[in-house]
Parts: structure tokens; C-alpha cells; sequence
């Protein structure tokens, strides 16, 4: 209430007090609009009261639920976090399990497991049209290098065949480690010339590895059999007409290559 309000109330009060103004035909209505005004008065005065309680304890309310709300974001970042850490972890692990399942430990070439799930999609894919040729690979005599040098040496020698193999290979070629000291390549795009050329390169490389064991140099020398892929023949049966000229190569003298019937 303004001072002007509460001046006009307070001479109204004191006209109402006056007695001489006893019995004048106004002073009733006068003092029952005085009366009338202060019951509204008072009436305000609760309902803004009222009002001032609710829109505090809304203001509450709202604070709350902004803490809440933050509390809860704050929360939710950290467990999208723990998600994103526990997804990099697992794409990891599957990395991991993927690489054991297809990569030989020691060499690190594909396995034979790789390598037949490799020919069994090429044998599949109905594009795979252009030759193709396998060649295996056999170091020659590597029992005698485990046995005079010990089997770290062997396995040092091993290692260092696979990079010599990797090396000499083309992009699209596939180089795994068949089993103990024997490796598999598959030469897409590769007719029996091509293998020939490819595998004498392998040979002068293979006899050029600068493999130290103490004081002695190493020579590592190994028989190949090459077999070219017969259209609509069974993987599996070029791989045994690639063993069989592995052999052969080996019959003949070893550190050559022996082209399959
Ligand atoms: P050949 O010229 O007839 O092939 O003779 P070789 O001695 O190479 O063949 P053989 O099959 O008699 O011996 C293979 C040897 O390879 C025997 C085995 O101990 C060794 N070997 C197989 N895997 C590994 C390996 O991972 N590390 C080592 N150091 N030696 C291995
Ligand atoms: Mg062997
Ligand atoms: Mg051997």
C-alpha cells in the first residue's frame, strides 16, 4: 500500500473517531466501507502471501529437479564413457582372437587354417577367372639346424624365411606357414611361367639371407613344388600335386623347384 492510500485510510479513521460527527447519515456507509476496504485489504495481502509460498516452493522444486537433471547427465557421460572404453577393449580382444585364429605366433603369416579358409572363398567366388598357382615351400635339411644350432636358431631362421617370403611376394598373393618348415603361397593371376619366375627370385633371395649364428653364416636353401590350378579342380588336389612335386624336388637333389603334372 502506497502513503497516499494510507493517509486517506487514516482520515477516514479519524473522522469515524470524531464524535461530533455522531449520527450524521453518512458515517454508517463510511464505516462499513472502511471495514469493507481493510477485510479486502487483508484478503490481498493472504492471497499474495500464498502466492510469494508457491512461487518459492516452485523456484525449490525447479533447483531440484535442475540438480537432479545435472546429477543424472553427469552420470550418464560417465557410463557412455565406461561404454565407449568397454567397446575399444572388446574390438580389441576380438582383434586379438582374430589374429590367433588366423596368424601363425611365430611368423606371423597367415595360418593353415587362414589359408584354406582363403581357397575355400576363392574356390567359392564364381569372378575367379585369371590362373592361378600354389607353390610349397620346405627348407631343406632345417632338422640339421636345430640340431647343431639349437632350436631358438631354428626358429630365428624361420622368422627370417617368412620376411624373405613376404618380401618377394606381389600384393595379392597369400603367404602362411603350412606347418613346421613347410609354407604355402597362393599366386592369383599366376600361370606356371609366371610361378617359375617368381620362385627363382624366392631361391636367390633365400640363398642370399645374411643369417648369422655366431661366427657361422647360415645358407638356408628350400625345394619347392609348383602346381597351377585346374579350372573346376579341387583345391585340395592342387595342394597334393604341389606336395608331390615338393617331393620330387627334394628327390632330385633338393634347393630347386619341381613344376606338378
Ligand atoms: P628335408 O630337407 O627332407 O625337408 O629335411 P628336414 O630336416 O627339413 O625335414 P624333417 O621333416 O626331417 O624335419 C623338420 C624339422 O623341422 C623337425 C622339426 O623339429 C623342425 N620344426 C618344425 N617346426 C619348428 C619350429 O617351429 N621351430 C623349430 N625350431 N623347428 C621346427
Ligand atoms: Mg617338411
Ligand atoms: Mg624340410
Amino acid at each position: 500500500m502506497n502513503s497516499r492510500d494510507q493517509a486517506l485510510l487514516d482520515e477516514v479513521e479519524a473522522l469515524l473517531a470524531m464524535t461530533s460527527h455522531q449520527g450524521h447519515p453518512l458515517r454508517s456507509a463510511l464505516e462499513r466501507l472502511y471495514h469493507h476496504h481493510l477485510e479486502q485489504r487483508e484478503r490481498l495481502e493472504r492471497l499474495v502471501s500464498i502466492a510469494d509460498g508457491f512461487q518459492q516452493t516452485a523456484q525449490q522444486d525447479l533447483h531440484a529437479t535442475r540438480h537432479q537433471l545435472q546429477r543424472q547427465l553427469k552420470r550418464q557421460r560417465k557410463l557412455s564413457r565406461i561404454a565407449d572404453r568397454y567397446q575399444d577393449l572388446l574390438h580389441e580382444r576380438n582383434q586379438t582372437l582374430e589374429d590367433v585364429s588366423t596368424r601363425d605366433p611365430l611368423t606371423g603369416l597367415a595360418n593353415r587354417r587362414h589359408l584354406t579358409k582363403h581357397l575355400d572363398c576363392m574356390a567359392a567366388d564364381k569372378r575367379q577367372a585369371g590362373p592361378l598357382s600354389l607353390a610349397m615351400v620346405d627348407i631343406d635339411h632345417f632338422k640339421r639346424i636345430n640340431d647343431r644350432h639349437g632350436h631358438a636358431a631354428g626358429d630365428r631362421a624361420l622368422v627370417a624365411l617368412a620376411q624373405t617370403l613376404k618380401s618377394a611376394l606381389r600384393a595379392n598373393d597369400l603367404c602362411g606357414r603350412w606347418g613346421g618348415e613347410e609354407f604355402l603361397l597362393v599366386l592369383p593371376d599366376t600361370g606356371l611361367d609366371q610361378a617359375e619366375a617368381l620362385v627363382r627370385r624366392l631361391g636367390e633371395r633365400l640363398r642370399g639371407l645374411d643369417l648369422r649364428l655366431g661366427a657361422e653364416r647360415l645358407v638356408l636353401t628350400a625345394s619347392i613344388g609348383i602346381a597351377e590350378h585346374h579350372p573346376g579342380e579341387d583345391y585340395r588336389d592342387t595342394i597334393y600335386r604341389a606336395d608331390q612335386a615338393l617331393l620330387d624336388a627334394k628327390r632330385e637333389g633338393r634347393d630347386r623347384w619341381c613344376l606338378a603334372e
